[in-house]
């Protein structure tokens, strides 16, 4: 039986590990911490499938500035930071450019339209296929202007086959009568959906692996190793080397540094983000709610209701601020009025980030039997069991039924 080793067991690495196992492979999850947080398990839960245009600073004027000026907006650089994140934000503002951002859109629809159902047939296969809740989400505004200068962004994501449909005011208190009346207009995404808890389902996911016959090692992987191109493997900081047929490095925020190992280049950065949960206000709301002149997210998870944010670049180390979480929660006291806050719950994690929203996903150009996924982003979530089926489809020497190139972490090097 082919053997393979995932590093990271976050909902990326578990997606690629049930995938590997399904098409006959056996596999070693190696993670630093099993049972320690992780992006995969604090986010807010939406399988955003209609989100597939990158992150980009075009048209946005000086709002940007506006944002980083405000120490609890939502977007914040560590000064410290700027020198590493000089390179990345370089390649962030070619996003822009008319051909890179079609370009890129199109490689991000593309994962997306398969999300959902490659998403469902995990989840049936694990027992939680009444963990997703298929009910949309709902883009709110509080002006018209402002829904008009989003207006090309939506028919670019109409042309790349989301959903999508305006609604009013009266509309909006009939979707979700919680909301304060202070929304001229709304779009409801109708192929959204979100999830009950997306901690458990990483939970219940490595349960699943490891009953499939996954060996677990705890342990953090310092390198990637390829000493002779048939032999792959992993060194561990306690000096254990593990080998195997392939390697799959899926650690997330911490990946191009193992990537870099094996002589590969990636430019990704962790984008922190913040959140609050409230248990006492899961039903609160009937689908995820996108506010978007706020840049905030609240989504009805059933342990509770999760407002969440922000974009802070401050690299892997610094202490969380979670002034950010509570800034967050202040600006959902406005809109979602008399919210019981008891047992509210902080928290952040790294969305691990190319410059180009893109995740990286496919087979080192330079090192045989090392393959990549990572660099999800805003949509590990929602990208985890389609980014599995890939990396399944390529272990197994079939075609993919997405092509890879767009996804390649050569693309750094051009
Ligand atoms: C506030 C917030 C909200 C979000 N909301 C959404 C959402 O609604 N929908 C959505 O689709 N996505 C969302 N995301 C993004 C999503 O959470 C991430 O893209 C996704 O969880 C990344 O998964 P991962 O498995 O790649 O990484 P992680 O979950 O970070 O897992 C990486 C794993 O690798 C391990 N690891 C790292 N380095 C090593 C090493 N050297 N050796 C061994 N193990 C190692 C870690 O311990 C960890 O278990 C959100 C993220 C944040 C922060």
């Amino acid at each position: 039986m082919p053997h393979i080793i995932v590093v990271g067991a976050g909902i990326v690495g578990l997606c690629c590990a049930w995938s590997a196992q399904r098409r006959g492979w056996n596999v070693t999850l190696v993670d630093r911490d099993f049972e320690g947080d992780r992006a995969s398990h604090g986010n807010a839960g939406g399988i955003a499938v209609s989100e597939c245009l990158p992150l980009s600073l075009s048209g946005l004027g000086l709002q940007p500035l506006r944002w980083l000026l405000d120490p609890l907006g939502p977007l914040s650089i560590r000064a410290r930071h700027v020198p590493r994140l000089w390179p990345w934000f370089l390649a962030l503002r070619k996003v822009a450019e008319p051909a890179n951002y079609l370009r890129i859109a199109t490689a991000l629809a593309a994962l997306n339209k398969r999300s959902l159902e490659d998403f469902e047939a995990m989840l049936a296969d694990i027992g939680l296929r009444g963990d997703l809740y298929k009910r949309g989400a709902l883009t709110v505004y509080e002006s018209h202007a402002a829904f008009e200068r989003s207006a090309p962004q939506r028919e670019l994501q109409r042309a790349l086959g989301v959903s999508w449909h305006a609604v009013d005011a009266a509309q909006i208190r009939a979707l979700e009568p919680a909301l304060a009346p202070v929304f001229a207009i709304g779009v409801v995404l109708g192929d959204w959906a979100h999830v009950s808890d997306p901690a458990r389902i990483v939970r219940q996911l490595r349960e699943r692996v490891v009953a499939l016959g996954a060996h677990c090692v705890t342990g953090k992987a310092t390198r990637v190793t390829a000493e002779t191109a048939d032999i792959p493997g992993v060194l561990l900081s306690d000096g254990r080397a593990l080998g195997a047929d392939r390697v799959l490095v899926a650690a997330g925020a911490w990946s191009a540094q193992l990537a870099r190992s094996v002589g590969d280049h990636a430019l990704l950065e962790s984008e922190r983000g913040y959140n609050t949960t409230l248990p006492a206000c899961s039903t609160r709301l009937q689908r995820e709610v996108i506010f978007a002149q706020r840049q905030f997210v609240a989504t009805p998870l059933s342990i509770g209701l999760r407002i969440g944010g922000a974009a802070e670049f401050a690299g892997l180390n610094a202490a969380p601020n979670y002034q950010r979480s509570a800034a967050l929660l202040e600006l959902a006291r406005r809109y979602l009025p008399d919210l019981d806050e008891s047992g509210a719950q902080q928290w952040m994690g790294h969305r691990p980030s190319t410059p180009d929203s893109l995740p990286v996903i496919g087979p080192s150009p330079r090192t045989p039997g090392v393959l990549y996924a990572f660099g999800h982003g805003h949509l590990g979530l929602t990208q985890s069991a389609t980014t599995g089926e890939l990396i399944g489809a390529l272990l197994e020497g079939a075609t993919p039924t997405i092509d890879t190139t767009p996804y390649s972490i050569g693309r750094f090097r051009q």
